[in-house]
């Protein structure tokens, strides 16, 4: 429900889309009108009849009312059994339960600083650092992950300045409550933190000048959690106005991003929130990135037009990456980018359909890229040394691991649960609020 209540409009119609057919329409129109018909069935010959005999005697009106109380009763205890599984009900109540979350957000994460929390940071002279936040992306289809396919052309020439970690999780595979916890101080050891805050505000409070660029629309009826979050940044910009069914390519943050690149601050943090692989993949690079055709091998037809879309897409993202990776080479100082997903999709992977749903959740819906590239010989050398590759992680902690990057830290901070500290420690993995990933 936080999914369709969210902003984008478009994010739900295209969620909707993808998991409501005819077949469930048709049944939902019968369900309905058998319930209509049932009721004015009964009515007609049953309760109309009992009333009539009720206003002739208190004692001939008790079966109804015996009879309510039955009816009552079993509807509560319906309700207590199976409250989760109660649409109308898991409407009503979730969505007072998001316009307080949503409240809380704004009241907390969207000011430049976040509330009574002491961060002590220790920053090189001249420092750039990049996060690009993609979206949609599983690592199953990255070539840099072993993928079958040439979807990493570029970013595969300069793999020895990149550190590839290949067992890094989402804790959510929807945009919103992914990035939740993925910005935030939230986990699902710490779900409702307050105050909360986010990394954009622990940057601004270190002494960096914030940047946050997107791709994703900004307005909406209600603001996004990736929007509030993001105007805690010095300056912001939206560049997208279109909904998410539109045309949106990446490359329009080019421009501004060099623009960025190009202020003089001693301290920068740039946030870059891509549209990157979101459904209507076709819609996601431009058509000279037609490079994928032909059927997959046990894949029909239809399956490998919407692979061959994604791997387009995924492709275009490959020259997105390197094209922000090699405007930031030519700056001096300190610099990084790390790029992550907020979660992935699964294109007739371990599903027979698209797209990214929690409840049915698989695997690569799960398992993002989660890549850094540096040209500081220590953190290379501190990777190899740790073998840093094969540590799993889920991203519910990267607040901390965002902490050691950025040289900083902050009340709460937590060596253990940071991919880029000797003191890391993996533990255990929840998806789902109970469930253990890595026995799933
Ligand atoms: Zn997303």
């Amino acid at each position: 429900m936080f999914v369709i209540f969210e902003t984008n409009g478009d994010e739900a119609s295209g969620f909707l889309s993808n998991y409501f057919d005819i077949k469930a329409i048709a049944l939902l129109i019968l369900g309905v009108l058998y319930i209509f018909f049932s009721a004015k069935w009964l009515w007609r010959n049953q309760l109309n009849a009992q009333l009539e005999k009720a206003q002739k005697g208190f004692m001939r009106f008790m079966p109804v009312v015996v009879m309510s109380a039955i009816v009552f009763g079993c509807l509560y205890g319906i309700h207590w059994k199976f409250k989760e599984e109660n649409i109308p009900f898991t409407i009503v109540s979730s969505f007072s339960e998001y316009k307080q979350t949503k409240e809380l957000l704004k009241d907390q994460l969207a000011k430049p600083k976040g509330q009574s929390l002491h961060v002590k940071s220790n920053l090189s002279s001249q420092a750039t650092y990049v996060i690009v936040i993609g979206e949609s992306t599983t690592r199953r289809n990255l070539q840099l992950y072993g993928y079958d396919r040439e979807t990493n052309p570029l970013l595969s020439e300069i793999k020895e300045e990149l550190i590839i970690f290949d067992s890094v999780i989402s804790p959510h595979v929807h945009t919103i409550t992914a990035m939740d916890k993925i910005m935030t101080l939230q986990s699902f050891e710490r779900p409702k933190v307050d105050p909360n805050v986010s990394i954009v505000q622990l940057a601004n409070q270190a002494g960096y000048k914030t940047f946050w660029l997107s791709n994703q629309r900004a307005v909406g009826v209600f603001e996004s959690i990736p929007t509030i979050i993001g105007s805690a940044a010095d300056e912001r910009y939206f560049l997208n106005g279109n909904a998410y069914n539109d045309v949106a390519y990446d490359e329009i943050l080019l421009p501004k991003y060099e623009e960025i690149l190009a202020d003089t601050t001693a301290h920068k943090m740039i946030f870059v929130h891509l549209m990157g692989t979101h459904v209507g993949y076709d819609k996601r690079y431009p058509k000279d990135y037609n490079h994928f055709k032909g059927q997959r091998k046990n894949k029909d037809e239809k399956a490998s037009e919407y692979i061959n879309q994604y791997d387009n897409a995924v492709r275009y993202n490959d020259w997105i990456l390197k094209q922000l990776i090699e405007a930031l080479r030519k700056k001096s100082g300190d610099r990084y980018l790390l790029y992550l997903s907020d979660h992935g999709d699964d294109v007739f992977e371990e599903q027979n359909g698209i797209g990214h749903n929690e409840y049915n959740a698989t695997r690569p819906m799960f398992e993002v890229p989660f890549i850094l590239w540096s040209l500081n010989d220590q953190i290379h050398l501190f990777s190899d040394a740790l073998n840093i590759e094969n540590r799993r992680y889920s991203l519910e902690d990267f607040v901390h691991s965002f902490a050691d990057l950025a040289a900083l830290k902050f009340d709460g901070y937590d060596s253990t649960k940071s991919l880029f500290n000797v003191e890391f420690v993996p533990k255990k993995r929840i998806i789902k609020d109970t469930i253990d990933y890595d026995n799933w």
